[in-house]
């Protein structure tokens, strides 16, 4: 018989669901309940709706062993009244300051909670929770419970890609798609997130919501998310910058190859529309590495294409000559769209008039690039249009560290996550305004 000294024992990984309140458990958006919100009328819970499964969802929840916690910006005068009636063996943090994580991480560490130490999920249907969970470095799902009747500005309520772009690492519109994403965490990831953790998904993200103009369909996706500053462990940052290397590997390039066949068989297969045309958008003769999107394009078409005989897989873009400039140096998306509609055009003799149209790019910023090729394509009778992009440049989030030079002057500066492009090594910025920030620029090495 073998004995198991009793202080070897194994410390079970803690599971905790920090959960938003307003607009998460509560169809409570609605902007005309702000004075209760913020503490100034009483709360009263006749005007308080769960949504349809909230409280199945925590005990389902707690069944697959998470600790519930609600996260709230909320007053504590009417985040406890809610909770009272309907949540009541959850805990709650009122007057968070998302997506600030200093009272976040005071909360969990009264609970004896370390952060490092557990499975720990955000969920929220706003920007504030993603980038509270991307600073707290775990995993997020975005919500979309209710359709928004009104913009609301700081919350990003309604506001569609404000909130994409803040980098949820999921977006479920159902308890049921929350409760799949706790089971199976990687099934559920980004096509491309997926694919670099040697697990298969089919999902791609939306950056903005597909427009049907004239009978024309014109739909963005995204495969992966690109990050500055604080993310989740499974963004795909550092094989963004890879892929921009003169030195990137054969692997690499095989991963993102097969992830992007994945995607795209499963869109070939689903016969919403025929695919005519499978294209790029192909780099100047002067980019470094050389023929960067087109090696991979290469590689994914000797498969794609002898899977699809009827896809025309082939390069219908090209850069006027001399063009001295990139789309990333344009300062605005408006001037990018220009110079990508004026200087990326399509080749003589390529005909697609009334052809359904796929195209691959590496980058998502604003979807400048995007806009300028499908004006371009519908000027010569294009049809629908798929736009993919591998990598999807998401909002900087700050750490909770905060820059000790700035300390020293007596100001609270927190440091962001940068990557160097050139070696991939990872550290702290006290964000210069140059580079879109107002810090100092102290830099230290992480690791
Ligand atoms: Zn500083």
């Amino acid at each position: 018989m073998i004995r198991i000294p009793s202080n070897n024992r194994v410390l079970a990984e803690r599971k905790i669901l920090l959960i938003d309140l307003d607009g998460t458990l509560t169809n409570t958006a609605d902007i005309a309940l702000k004075p209760m919100k913020d503490g100034q009328k009483q709360t009263d819970l006749s005007r308080i709706k769960t949504f349809e499964g909230a409280r199945e969802f925590i005990s389902e929840a707690t069944g697959l062993g998470f600790q519930c916690i609600i996260v709230s910006d909320s007053h504590p005068k009417y985040v406890n009244t809610i909770v009272k009636e309907y949540f009541s063996d959850v805990s709650a943090l009122s007057l968070a300051d998302k997506p600030n994580t200093l009272k976040t991480l005071d909360f969990l560490r009264l609970q004896n909670i370390e952060i490092s130490d557990s499975d720990c999920y955000v969920l929220g249907d706003s920007w504030l929770d993603i980038e509270l969970g991307r600073g707290l470095g775990v995993p997020t799902v975005l919500t979309a419970f209710y359709e928004a009747t009104n913009l609301e500005i700081r919350d990003g309520i309604g506001d569609y890609v404000k909130n994409i772009k803040s980098g949820s690492t999921y977006y479920a519109e159902s308890y049921d798609e929350i409760l799949n994403i706790l089971r199976n965490p990687l099934q559920n990831l980004l096509c491309l997130e997926a694919g670099c953790r040697s697990a298969v998904s089919y999902l791609a993200r939306k950056p903005r919501r597909d427009e049907f103009l004239l009978g024309s369909l014109t739909a963005h996706r995204i495969l992966g998310r690109q990050s500055q500053g604080e993310c989740d462990k499974y963004h795909t940052t550092e094989k963004y910058f890879e892929f921009n290397r003169a030195d990137r590997s054969k692997e690499l390039l095989y991963t993102l190859r097969d992830s992007v066949i994945t995607y795209v068989d499963r869109i070939l297969e689903q016969r919403f529309f025929l695919w005519d045309i499978f294209t790029y958008v192909p780099d100047k003769q002067t980019t470094q590495p050389a023929n960067k999107m087109g090696e991979l394009f290469d590689l994914i078409v000797e498969l794609v294409g002898q899977r699809t005989p009827s896809l025309n897989c082939l390069s219908i873009f090209e850069w006027n000559e001399g063009v001295d400039s990139s789309t990333r140096r344009q300062p605005s998306a408006g001037d990018r769209r220009r110079f990508v509609r004026s200087n990326l055009i399509l080749q003589e003799g390529v005909n697609v008039n009334g052809k359904n149209v796929i195209i691959i790019d590496d980058q998502y910023t604003t979807g400048a690039t995007a806009d300028a090729l499908t004006e371009n394509l519908r000027a010569r009778g294009a049809k629908n249009i798929l736009f993919i992009a591998l990598f999807h440049l998401i909002t900087p989030v700050n750490s909770s560290k905060l820059c000790p030079k700035c300390v020293v002057n007596g100001l609270n500066k927190q440091l962001q996550v940068k990557i160097n492009r050139q070696t991939g090594s990872k550290f702290y910025s006290c964000v210069l305004p140059r580079y879109g920030g107002d810090g100092c620029g102290y830099t230290e090495n992480i690791g």
